[in-house]
């Protein structure tokens, strides 16, 4: 065995267990073995990326119903280069100049509650391409004259967001939105990177859309962006430019391209009914658990995810939804939970990255901590205020030896 069979030994990593969903800040997804063949088969030989770009959107028209689509680095670099595409076209020279937009158009606008935060800001990489943001609205009020202000103004693109960290209402519908923009003859970027619906966009008339082919898709690293032929052209054509600090290289392209065609092959069901069976396993085990109550919960976009939504009682659980999430992150393998809302007091436990051993071990671990915190003193307890505290100095601790 190779010393680098196994680099959790070789380097002293901790494993991790994903109940979650995918999540960029502990490797996304599982990368399939189907995928892990095409990436080694490339890694070691030399191909045109132009020509495998080429390929690639054959693929991607074949399958998400685009005119072209390139792939990217990440669905964060596709909004970038996305973007810049509306301001430069496939003028080369403007390429080469940005973010410097000269007189170009550069004004982009967002309705201001999808200006979320993925693990960096969707303004910043709308800004990285040298574009002036446009906010639409206020936090959870969009209405079509703050959108048609805008147009009217000039705008060289418009930008949707759909996700669950967007604000749910309020806000534009995705045809309202793209029809408004239509007519104003402005194009819209869709930004999906973490949603299953490959055909509403494209029905809608979207002019570029951007999956993440590293969430769902279970790909490597990677952004696909799907669109009309001149615009996904001048994405592309940005490689020449801003792009080149987001490169995307063969394996990245080759992975993206094998997760896209496995994914629209893949029995849907068989994994539906697979995750069903870790979340009765799951219920079963932690049904009777006091300071717990389970329910399922359908995921917030409509991707088809069930989640088991554990509401922690902090009387009856001797501790509050954070701190069990907390502890779950702290054990050896590190167990990680969906825990965006543990302010309000619920976690949620994600079947979709999950083997049956693993789903055991997470209720064992949930069983465990709850019994621990049960025994020990009501003085320890750590409230929501210092816990944010805390999370925002954290990234300040790298890099950490431990
Ligand atoms: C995850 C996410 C991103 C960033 O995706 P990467 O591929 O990791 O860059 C962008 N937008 C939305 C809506 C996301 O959910």
């Amino acid at each position: 065995m190779g010393i680098y069979q196994d680099v959790f030994k070789h380097w002293n990593l901790n494993h991790v267990i994903n109940a979650c969903g995918t999540k960029t800040g502990i490797g996304a997804s599982r990368v399939r073995q189907p995928v892990i063949e095409a990436v080694a088969s490339i890694l070691s030989e030399f191909v045109s990326i132009d020509q495998l770009q080429a390929r690639a959107s054959q693929v991607i028209s074949r399958i998400i119903g685009t005119e072209a689509g390139c792939v990217t680095a990440c669905s964060a670099s596709a909004l970038t280069t996305g973007v810049a595409a509306t301001i430069t076209g496939s003028d080369l020279a403007a390429i080469e100049k940005m973010p410097d937009c000269g007189t170009r158009q550069n004004r982009v606008a967002i309705q201001m509650g999808h200006m979320i935060n993925y693990g960096a800001p969707i303004p910043q990489a709308i800004r990285l391409s040298g574009a002036e943001l446009i906010p639409l609205g206020t936090a959870a009020l969009c209405e079509v004259y703050h959108l048609e202000e805008a147009l009217l103004e000039g705008l060289a693109s418009a930008v949707y967001v759909v996700s669950h960290h967007t604000v749910r209402e309020g806000e534009l519908p995705m045809d309202l939105f793209i029809e408004t923009c239509h007519r104003y003859k402005t194009p819209v970027i869709v930004d999906m990177a973490s949603e299953y619906d490959m055909k509403t966009p494209v029905e809608l008339g979207a002019d570029l859309v951007i999956y993440s082919g590293h969430k769902f898709m279970c790909g490597t690293t990677s952004g696909i962006a799907a669109g009309n032929r001149r615009i996904v052209q001048a994405t592309y054509l940005q490689n020449r430019g801003i792009g080149r600090v987001m490169k995307v290289g063969k394996e990245s392209i080759v992975g993206a391209l094998a997760a896209l065609e496995l994914w629209s092959e893949m029995d849907h069901t068989g994994q539906l009914h697979a995750e069903q069976k870790i979340l009765d396993l799951w219920t079963e085990r932690l049904k009777n658990q006091s300071g717990l109550s389970l329910s399922l919960h359908q995921d917030w976009t409509g991707n088809p995810i069930t989640r088991l939504k554990l509401s922690v009682d902090p009387a009856e659980a001797a501790l509050y939804a954070w701190e069990l999430s907390g502890r779950l992150a702290g054990r050896k393998p590190a167990i990680i939970v969906r825990d965006d809302l543990a302010e309000k007091g619920c976690l949620f436990l994600d079947p979709c990255n999950l083997n049956k051993d693993e789903a055991q071990l997470v209720a064992d671990a949930v069983i465990e901590e709850l019994n621990k915190a049960n025994q020990e003193l009501p003085d320890k307890r750590l409230t929501w205020s210092a816990v944010k505290r805390h999370r925002s100095l954290d990234p300040l601790k790298w890099p950490t030896d431990d």
